[in-house]
């Protein structure tokens, strides 16, 4: 099998080397577990990083979406798509929020919602509006959503970026207002409620209270970034309804289609009507497959009882991290809520990805330090308790080697 990982890893010569990727190829998977082109097997503790809504292979989800690639794929937005309306109705039910409009990722998601901000100033008079972005925060890599994003390594050679952001640290109310103090031209807030690729970073209830309460005092959007966080991961449908508060602007996509692309920006009353025909658009943007997609994630996750399964399984997980890793030296904290749940170390653990799979077990590093896991909302506790079995060792070893 080492020969086999040194043929996959050389080759790619012809896909653009954007990704340092594991020289391994994965081949199909049933429940929580995938196998590679060599029939090894691993517990996927990542969900394709919290997209595998309802794992693999799920045994309603699968044939739903072949009963759909059989009867129609695509038609364009020239036409009425059902589907679309059926899932922007639940979406609308499931968020208190009115209106959505589909595309296809996250990034795509976020840059509407710019947009929307940046109208909405307009329409106010306001020609070059400003949003309020965070520190740590990541939106994505196309222009405008890498200029939202914190991290300068992840914008180094692709300036200028765009200007009209401002950036405030997390969770804190004074520095939030000492920056938009007396400035005519803010228009939004835009955050993530747990910050992602961040780290897993939390707002705190309170905060998000009291932002929703600038945003009303000042006539600005709330518009919250739920994209990773979203879709029940965190045991509510979305990570922000933790602290009663209703967003402006919601931008969504990967866990929403389980798998297939999908995107799209739930709007309150705000936001339902600044967008007009020809204001926005993108070719393949809640085209029936997705919709079916969509849909069916969502059916299946209210007769199945996922929400209650990752507040649930979340907390056994948070329980066993804090018992076997809470008071050990080189275990900077455990964060996050439901199956979104990181593990600070204080050192870079980059290394314990090759370890898992090399163990078995998928799983993730981001920021440098924090150990990231993100699995299927389907998981077991009997398969938790896996995952844990395999990634507590290493953890543990790993940091009793040299710091
Ligand atoms: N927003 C958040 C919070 C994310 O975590 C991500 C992806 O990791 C994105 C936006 C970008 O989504 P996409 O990769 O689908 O463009």
């Amino acid at each position: 099998s080492s020969r086999m990982s040194v043929f996959i890893e050389a080759a790619s010569p012809h896909t653009m080397n954007t990704y340092g990727r594991l020289p391994i190829a994965l081949s199909h998977g049933q429940g929580c577990r995938v196998w590679d082109v060599n029939g090894k097997q691993y517990l996927d503790a990542l969900a394709g990083i919290a997209v595998n809504t309802l794992g693999h292979n799920h045994p309603e989800f699968a044939p739903a979406l072949q009963d759909q690639i059989g009867k129609i794929i695509h038609t364009c937005n020239y036409f009425h798509v059902p589907d679309a309306e059926k899932l922007a109705a639940k979406l609308v039910e499931l968020s208190n929020m009115t209106n959505v409009f589909f595309c296809n990722s996250g990034l795509e998601a976020n840059e509407a919602a710019i947009k929307l901000a940046r109208k909405f100033g307009h329409d106010k008079g306001i020609t070059h509006p400003k949003i309020v972005v965070y520190e740590k925060a990541f939106h994505g890599r196309s222009i405008a959503t890498l200029s939202a994003t914190a991290n300068v390594k992840l914008q180094q050679g692709f300036g200028p970026m765009l200007d009209g952001f401002i950036r405030v640290p997390l969770n804190d109310m004074a520095a939030l207002k000492q920056a938009t103090v007396n400035d005519p031209d803010v228009v939004a807030i835009f955050f993530e409620t747990i910050q992602g690729e961040g780290g897993i970073n939390p707002m705190r209830a309170e905060y998000l209270r009291d932002v929703r309460a600038l945003c009303d005092q000042h006539d600005w959007l709330l518009m919250i970034d739920e994209v990773q966080c979203g879709i029940g991961r965190t045991g509510k449908w979305f990570a922000h309804q933790w602290a009663g508060i209703v967003p402006d602007v919601m931008p969504l996509a990967k866990g929403l289609g389980s798998g297939v692309p999908i995107g799209a920006v739930v709007a309150g009353p705000k936001a339902a009507h600044i967008f007009q025909p020809g204001n926005h658009g993108t070719t393949f943007g809640g085209n029936p497959l997705a919709m079916r997609a969509g849909v069916e994630t969502i059916r299946i996750m209210e007769k199945d009882g996922l929400l209650e399964n990752a507040a649930t399984l979340g907390q056994h997980f948070h329980n066993k991290l804090k018992a076997e890793l809470g008071g050990l030296k080189g275990v900077k904290e455990i964060r996050g809520q439901g199956l979104m749940i990181g593990i600070e170390l204080d050192r870079p653990c980059g290394v314990l990805l090759r370890q898992a799979t090399d163990a078995g077990l998928i799983i993730n590093v981001t920021a440098d330090t924090v150990v990231r896991l993100l699995p299927p909302l389907i998981m077991t506790t009997a398969e938790a308790d896996e995952v844990l079995d395999i990634l507590l060792p290493l953890i543990k070893t790993f940091l009793a080697e040299a710091p």
